[in-house]
Formats: structure tokens, C-alpha cells, sequence
């Protein structure tokens, strides 16, 4: 339960977001290892440069020192030092690309005043693993799967994947199980009748064991570099997760994100495998 007040707290988070407020303000939206996702005044962010710094620009993991206000949603934002900048991530445009998309994914699938350390390391992870990157590489659209999937089960929409989506009964292993994305997961024999789709749409169909056995493989990865490396998918098999779990993410949110659009753009520009 949130307290309606408190005194001044200092707690690790991230700047998901910093919008501009009056002449003189901004409000910072921080997923904070203490409250989860909150939003913040930060008064005379605007009006003084000096204020706060650097410290609010986009990615900054730090200590961000808050007080609640009597009766307020909004907290006030006292002081923000960062202690990890991830510098690298504005140099080259695909990791720009996916440390936002990420930030936004945090912004609208966490909910507020909910503490999400487990969200806030795997998104401190993805920074690392994108600011770590040689400039020449381009990142790999797992870590961005691993992270979406990861997310998903953090935050309570991770798609099921071996009890039934309907009445929570197993469903064996198969070549083909039945999966429907509105429902959350696979479907167990009694839930779903008629024959099983060969296809897999963006609202489910026939999932096959490679590509379940992929996802729960995925859940647990670590999101490093060394992981990154051993993991080997197709394009086929990689395209396919994609769209399951864009579609999956759209039902959640009723609505695209910027950053997709943005990647997309973005990959239309490339020869590399999309993003
Ligand atoms: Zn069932």
C-alpha cells in the first residue's frame, strides 16, 4: 500500500520519460526500484539548467531523492544524480532505436506504484548490453524478445505457455498445440475444439514445439552479451516469435508504440535482419 505522505527517499531508478510542464518544470517519469513506475515534479528543471544537470536526460540510471506530496499522484522530484549514463546509446541510431522502444514498453505495461525490481534490472541489463556494443555491431533483436518476454511475465501478461490459457490444465507437449493470443496462451484439448491450424497468425494458431520450447528458453535467458552469443534462431522462427509478441503486447496496450514505428522505419533503411 502507497503512503498518502512521507519524507524525503532516496531509491535507484531509471528516467523513462521527461516531459516539459509550465515555463519552469518538467515531470519526470522514473521506474524506480522503491515504487515502480511513479511520476515526479521537477521543479525549476526548465527555468535552470543547472538544476538537475544532465541527469534527466533519456536512459540515465541514478538515485533519484523523492518526496511524496500530501494527497498528490504526482511526487516531487528533489534531487537526481546518475551514476550510470550509458553514453554509447545516442551514437548509432538501432540501439537508440531499441533502448527506447524499451523505456517505452516500461512506461505502459508497468503499473504505477507497483515496486518492479526484477523490471528494473532486465531494463538496466538491455542498457548495458546496448551501450556495451562496438559502434560497428548492430544489436540483436533477441535481446529486445528476451526483454519483451521477460517484461511480460514480470508484469503478469506472460503468455502461457504450459497450463491451459481456459481452465489451467496442462497441455502436453505435441507437435502442434493450439495457442490463442486474446486468451493469453496455449489451450488444452477440452477448450479448444475442431482441428488445430497448421498457420501461426498474429492471433495465435498452431504453435509448434520448437517455437514453444524457444519462448520458455527465452523467459529465463539472461539478457548478456555471452548469452546472446550461444543463442541461435532462425529467421523464420525469429520472425514469428516477433509477431507473436507484438501482437501480444498491442492487445495488452490497444495501441502501437512509437519506438515500433520508429524501428520499423528504421529497418526499412537496412540490410540487417530487422529489429
Ligand atoms: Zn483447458
Amino acid at each position: 500500500m502507497r503512503k498518502r505522505s512521507g519524507p524525503t527517499e532516496a531509491t535507484p531508478c531509471v528516467v523513462l520519460r521527461v516531459v516539459d510542464y509550465g515555463d519552469a518544470d518538467r515531470i519526470v517519469t522514473l521506474l524506480s526500484a522503491a515504487h515502480g513506475k511513479i511520476s515526479a515534479l521537477a521543479k525549476g528543471a526548465r527555468s535552470s539548467r543547472r538544476r538537475f544537470g544532465a541527469a534527466l536526460g533519456a536512459f540515465g540510471f541514478g538515485e533519484a531523492l523523492l518526496e511524496e506530496r500530501r494527497g498528490q499522484d504526482l511526487w516531487s522530484l528533489a534531487d537526481l544524480s546518475v551514476t550510470r549514463g550509458f553514453p554509447n546509446l545516442p551514437l548509432e541510431l538501432s540501439r537508440f532505436g531499441h533502448a527506447a522502444y524499451a523505456c517505452e514498453l516500461c512506461l505502459h505495461l508497468c503499473p504505477p506504484h507497483v515496486p518492479e525490481p526484477t523490471v528494473l534490472r532486465l531494463l538496466v541489463a538491455l542498457l548495458d548490453y546496448l551501450d556495451g556494443l562496438p559502434l560497428s555491431d548492430k544489436p540483436s533483436p533477441l535481446a529486445l524478445r528476451i526483454f519483451e518476454l521477460q517484461l511480460l511475465l514480470a508484469v503478469g501478461l506472460g503468455l502461457q505457455l504450459y497450463d491451459c490459457a481456459a481452465c489451467g490444465g496442462p497441455v502436453p507437449a505435441a507437435d502442434l498445440v493450439p495457442l490463442d493470443v486474446r486468451r493469453g496462451g496455449v489451450l488444452c484439448e477440452s477448450c479448444f475444439l475442431g482441428p488445430i491450424p497448421e498457420q501461426l497468425g498474429p492471433q495465435g494458431g498452431g504453435l509448434p514445439a520448437s517455437l514453444r520450447d524457444l519462448l520458455a528458453q527465452l523467459e529465463t535467458r539472461p539478457l548478456a552479451p555471452e548469452s546472446l552469443a550461444d543463442l541461435s534462431v532462425s529467421p523464420a522462427a525469429h520472425n514469428l516469435l516477433r509477431m507473436l509478441l507484438q501482437s501480444l503486447i498491442q492487445q495488452h496496450l490497444g495501441h502501437a508504440l512509437r519506438a515500433v514505428e520508429f524501428i520499423a522505419k528504421m529497418n526499412a533503411f537496412s540490410l540487417e535482419p530487422p529489429g
